[in-house]
């Protein structure tokens, strides 16, 4: 018999994969192009050719042995020192090779650092809407999250006064996820100077340190000149988790990196802890193919252009059809309020072969998250089924 805990997440399953597979039947049912399916965050557009090319060459011209052998748990000195110096130079600071740990992406990151982290019973704090992905990481190792919410009256940026009430001298943790998944909002800067201080007064208050974990795999995808503010900047005791999957396109190739501010509290030793803890969880360290391309490519950016048609494209369809949506500044999401019960709209949606996540699967009822990390063609085709769907709720003027 399995787990008590691995019996209720079989029975939970996870309600944007169980989109994802209802989309491959439709399309089984009413072909590929007669499906617009919107539940993933798969990025659509092409890693860049470097990639390509870097693959080839690395494959080509390092020595097998050590192109396929193992290495330092925390990742190859030289890719870790390179990471560094291009924080450095983006970000100012003093990153070394030693406050950097490569990770199986953002999802192994997080894992690293709640494990190096968490006492259990211990409470990470995040901000509704969330990747609820995040519950599951946090109780792997008996933590337990709690949400504060990031209202809609405030355009879902975080409240410093809510996240200081709802510190306890259990809080371990805040988890930042910027830009965020799933409303596509940039916290901007005077929230994340007032979080910051807000957590800066609630350590003082309890007397110990409290981790920013700043969860940032769609930094680079922002729009509209917005820019997401380096927490580090802003506050010592952060721990960044980023990763490439969205950045380069590369999601399957499970690529990331943990930066430890070199100004936290224990630095040296939540360096030393996540070391093991990616050996221990048996990640042992992230793909070694991988990070020589990263190391390559530290450079290359994606088509953001392509996703800011997108993201013009769905939401002027989706406002003239009468939807109310967040404009987003960052990530590849769309935000729109239902004009009924979430999950009840989003099987209303199915009719049309739209296929949506509810925001239930966020934390956040009374919304839906469009994925429009697609083709820009299945947007303009998905459009007419939106305005039928706006229809039977009489939204269109
Ligand atoms: N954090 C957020 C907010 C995400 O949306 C995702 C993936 O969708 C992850 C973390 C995990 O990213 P990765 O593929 O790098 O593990």
């Amino acid at each position: 018999m399995i787990s008590h805990r691995m019996i209720k997440m079989t029975e939970g399953g996870s309600a944007i994969r169980a989109m994802f597979e209802e989309g491959n039947r439709l399309a089984a049912l009413y072909g590929r192009e007669n499906v617009y399916d919107f539940s993933l965050g798969n990025p659509n557009i092409p890693a860049p050719e470097k990639i390509r090319s870097e693959i080839l060459s690395i494959a080509g011209n390092t020595d097998p042995m050590a192109l396929h052998g193992y290495m330092p748990n925390a990742g190859y000195p030289f890719v870790r020192k390179a990471v560094a110096e291009s924080l450095n130079s983006r970000f100012g600071g003093a990153f070394g090779e030693d406050n950097i740990i490569m990770t199986v992406g953002a999802a192994g990151g997080l894992n690293i650092v709640l494990k190096t982290l968490l006492n259990p019973g211990d409470e990470v704090l995040t901000f509704a809407p969330y990747f609820l992905e995040y519950g599951n990481y946090v109780s792997n190792f008996d933590g337990v999250l709690k949400a504060v919410p990031a209202p809609a009256e405030r355009g879902f940026q975080p409240d410093a006064e809510a996240l200081f009430a709802a510190v306890t001298e259990k809080t371990k943790a805040v988890i930042i996820n910027n830009p965020n998944n799933p409303t596509g909002v940039v916290y901007s800067e005077d929230t994340v100077r007032a979080l910051a201080a807000a957590l800066g007064r609630a350590q003082e208050k309890f007397g110990n340190p409290i981790y920013i974990i700043a969860d940032e795999p769609y930094r680079e995808l922002c729009y509209d000149g917005a820019a997401v503010p380096w927490l580090p900047g802003f506050y010592d005791n952060t721990i960044v988790c980023y990763s490439w999957s969205k950045s380069l396109s590369l999601p399957g190739e499970r690529i990331g990196y943990v930066a430890i501010s070199p100004k936290a509290e224990d630095a040296g030793l939540i360096f030393s802890a996540a070391v093991i803890a990616n050996r221990i969880l048996g990640f042992v360290n992230a793909p070694a193919l991988q990070q020589r391309l990263v190391a390559a490519c530290l450079e290359e950016k994606t088509d953001v252009a392509a996703y800011d048609a997108n993201r013009r494209a769905l939401y002027n369809g989706l406002t003239q059809a009468g939807f109310q949506c967040v404009y987003p500044s960052g990530a590849f999401y769309m935000w729109v309020k239902t004009p009924e019960e979430d999950r009840a709209f989003t099987q209303r949606a199915k009719k049309y072969n739209i296929l949506l996540v509810p925001g239930s699967s966020f934390a956040c009822p009374g919304y839906v998250r469009i994925a429009y990390c697609v083709s820009h063609d299945m947007i303009i085709r998905s459009l007419p089924a939106f305005r039928k769907l706006a229809e039977e709720y009489g939204l269109t003027k």
